[in-house]
């Protein structure tokens, strides 16, 4: 099947009015329509494109080409990630990128213009290839996203994106946008020059058509004045001209890089390599360096793991559910109903409100309702001052979201979530108090942390219609949510509240109902090693730091303090209970909890939060027995944090509580901010090698002693992602 077709077009003539700038027959519409949805490039679409624009470069009469996509919502959303993820010669690689970029450099080449209409995604490989182009037109569509994401993936753009996107709009612009992956909406794109021009989506190509001819109208004066604002001011133009204002910008970058990255990603830093001489060099030497350095990452650890963490994503993003057909599907402008305005209900209604569900917020007080409000309000605002949002849509928003102290109005929401107290007799209590103003097809959600959901089924009129889904904090930030299904809960609804997780942009992984789910689970004998290499005699900024510099967003003393250290009392104190010693609550949390010292919220815990940046508590080492004395290396402290989430990951899989070890490595990833350049828990225990594991585990002593599955994987020499615990088809499809 070919993936390009084109058509001679033109504008025809409009009644008695002058002869349009372009005749019918004069313009070469150029139809990217490929087999996967989001029109992905392959090598197959290169090479057809190259003898496509041999044939159409001797065509005559033409005054433009117009390139377009025949799909619904996306331009070219980018190249083949999975084609990505399976090639491991870095000389292959290096070639691929070559052709890719000769091809595209034909584009800019032929003896007329090309325009590249982009409506949709154009990311990575479709944004170089419109690069290539001569010009660019955005279609303003809120689907129209336009960017170079290729970091994230562990690389940098390959097809001539490092070095093109800089000659056109500078170093200063572009270097942001390639070490974000920033995608920008149509009016951004245009702002900042990577297109040049916006149309209106109604009449996409017909009206992208004249804005073309527009474009062209006046010998291009136009367009160079644009591109020349959008470069910035004379000053930025002039620290961008200079070899020394060139090196500060390429020290500056390298510094942030560093400090979000801790040197783990080589991409962002290869990449400013590569775009700080780009308006220097000539461009085929450019070209050459960036085919030599894609070849060369694209076969690294580093982006083979980000490949796979974003398949467990996309996954995770189209996963159906057990209930197929309409009666699992989350409605379009459904309503949604919370139970308390709290930190995390108050999170979870700013989130739907973005996503454009209504809101029906409940609190049982005026004084915490208000706060719930102003919290939703400073989430707005947040986003308004960030321009991702006018002060009109934020009007809007907002008068999708109506508040009570009572139970009124409940009735026509599609799920109501409870976000209360965490404990058990309230929440039935509120679980019976709603459901008689309830329709019989609206879900009831928990966003429990621990608490069985079949516990809180017992208090329901419908059981089936009850179901956990576990949002993390902060909720506008954290990707993840646990799905959970109780003993009585149906499969329809379990495939609507994913349904709902998706709809509000969040990453669903589905497990069973049991102390802790999985995040929480795996979470606790982590921090339970990090108190006992502190009460070995490990300082605790040390043990904080090792775990920053493995790649983990925070330490795991810091960590507590977050949490609240009387929350992780509870949640052991759970987990003891269900799972014996191996999760016992630490005495010296209980000795903290049972100071005060419950962490940010009290303003002291294993740190002061009382100053600008937490300092270290002197105050904990009165409850310790030894003091800063335990030598340890980075390697055994790092290992005895992460051996216990391993084997305790392996118990959840032995146990069923979830399904594969990509579904684990997505949770950490998503959950937690387990490094993803390590590709998530399981596979950086499989790459570690887990015969080394299970042995720690045995030399360590203690209550903990290697799950079945650990020892049996390890013994056979099996991994985690290699013994059939990672079907892919196991969680859905790409
Ligand atoms: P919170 O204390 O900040 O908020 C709870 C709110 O619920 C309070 O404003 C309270 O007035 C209100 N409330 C109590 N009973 C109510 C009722 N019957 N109807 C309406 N409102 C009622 O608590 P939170 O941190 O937002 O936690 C809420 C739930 O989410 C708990 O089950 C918790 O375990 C879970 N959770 C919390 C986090 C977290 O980090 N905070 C993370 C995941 C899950």
């Amino acid at each position: 099947m070919s993936y390009w077709s084109w058509y001679r077009g033109g504008l025809s003539h409009t009644g008695s009015g002058p002869a349009p700038e372009v005749e019918r027959g004069e313009v070469i519409h150029l139809v990217a329509d490929g087999e996967s949805a989001a029109n992905a490039l392959t090598r197959e679409s290169i090479e057809e494109l190259d003898g496509l624009l041999d044939r159409i470069a001797v065509e005559s009469a033409v005054k433009l080409v117009l390139l377009s996509s025949a799909k619904d919502g996306h331009f070219i959303a980018g190249a083949d990630v999975e084609r990505i993820g399976a090639l491991t010669d870095p000389e292959e690689a290096a070639a691929l990128a070559s052709t890719a970029q000769r091809v595209f450099g034909k584009l800019g080449e032929l003896p007329f213009p090309t325009i590249a209409l982009i409506r949709g995604t154009c990311l990575g490989g479709g944004l170089e290839l419109a690069l290539g182009c001569t010009h660019r037109i955005a279609v303003d569509d809120p689907r129209t996203r336009i960017g170079l994401p290729e970091v994230q993936l562990g690389i940098i753009p390959g097809f001539g994106g490092s070095q093109r996107l800089p000659r056109l709009i500078g170093i200063p612009k572009a270097l942001p946008l390639i070490l974000s992956g920033t995608r920008l909406p149509a009016r951004a794109a245009f702002k900042s020059g990577v297109v040049d021009a916006v149309v209106p989506s109604e009449g996409a190509i017909e009206v992208g058509l004249r804005a073309a001819v527009g474009l062209l109208a006046d010998g291009g004066r136009g367009v160079r004045r644009h591109r020349q604002r959008a470069r910035g001011s004379l000053i930025e133009r002039a620290i961008a001209g200079t070899a020394l204002g060139r090196a500060w910008i390429a020290k500056k970058a390298r510094q942030g890089v560093l400090a979000r990255t801790g040197g783990h990603y080589p991409a962002p830093l290869a990449a400013i390599d590569l775009v700080i001489p780009a308006t220097t060099r000539p461009l085929a030497e450019g070209l050459a360096e960036e085919a030599r350095v894609v070849g060369e990452l694209v076969v690294s650890p580093v982006c083979k793991n980000l490949v796979g963490v974003f398949f467990a994503s996309e996954r995770a993003r189209k996963l159906d559910g057990p209930a197929e057909g309409p009666e699992g599907r989350w409605p379009a402008g459904a309503q949604l109903g919370i139970l308390g305005a709290g930190v995390m209900g108050a999170g979870v209604a700013s989130v739907a409100l973005d996503r454009g569900l209504s809101v029906r917020l409940r609190d049982l007080e005026e004084g915490p309702l208000l706060r719930g409000l102003g919290q939703i309000a400073r989430d707005g605002e947040r986003k308004v001052r960030r321009r991702r949002r006018t002060p009109r849509e934020q009007e809007q928003l907002l008068a999708r979201l109506t508040h009570t102290t009572d139970l009124q109005g409940f009735g026509r929401c599609d799920a109501v979530l409870e976000a209360i107290v965490e404990r058990m007799d309230i929440k039935q209590r509120a679980l019976r108090e709603i459901e008689p103003s309830l329709r019989e097809d609206c879900l009831f959600l928990t966003n429990t942390s621990a608490l069985s959901v079949s516990e809180l089924q017992a208090a329901a009129e419908l059981p089936e219609r009850v179901v956990g889904l576990h949002f993390f904090n902060p909720v506008p930030r954290m990707p993840l949510v646990e799905v959970v299904a109780g003993e009585r809960t149906a499969p329809w609804a379990v495939s609507r509240a994913i349904g709902l997780a998706q709809a509000l942009g969040k990453y669903p992984v589905v497990v069973q109902d049991s102390p802790g789910f999985v995040v929480n689970r795996l979470l606790m004998p982590y921090l339970d090693a990090a108190v006992r290499l502190l009460e070995e005699g490990v300082p605790g900024p040390r043990i904080d730091a090792v775990a920053r510099g493995f790649g983990l967003p925070m330490g795991p003393l810091r960590l507590i303090d977050e949490v609240g250290v009387d929350i992780g009392v509870e949640v052991a104190r759970t987990l003891h209970e269900a799972f014996g010693d191996r999760v016992a609550p630490s005495p010296l949390l209980e000795a903290m909890a049972a100071e005060g010292w419950l962490g940010c919220k009290s303003g002291r815990g294993f740190y002061r939060h009382d100053g600008k940046s937490p300092t270290w508590s002197a105050d904990v080492s009165k409850l310790l027995p030894r003091v800063g004395a335990a030598d340890r290396s980075d390697e055994e402290i790092i290992t005895t944090l992460v051996d216990p989430m391993v084997d305790e990951a392996a118990h959840c899989l032995d146990e069923g509580i979830v399904e594969t070890a990509e579904a684990v490595d997505l949770a950490m990833v998503m959950g937690t901010g387990f490094p993803p350049f390590r590709g998530g828990l399981l596979r950086h225990a499989d790459d570690s090698g887990l015969s080394a594991i299970v042995a720690r585990i045995e030399a360590r002593g203690g209550a903990r002693t290697p799950s079945e599955l650990l020892v049996d994987l390890a013994a056979s020499g099996a991994t985690f992602h290699g013994a059939g615990l990672s079907p892919a088809d196991a969680i859905g499809s790409a």
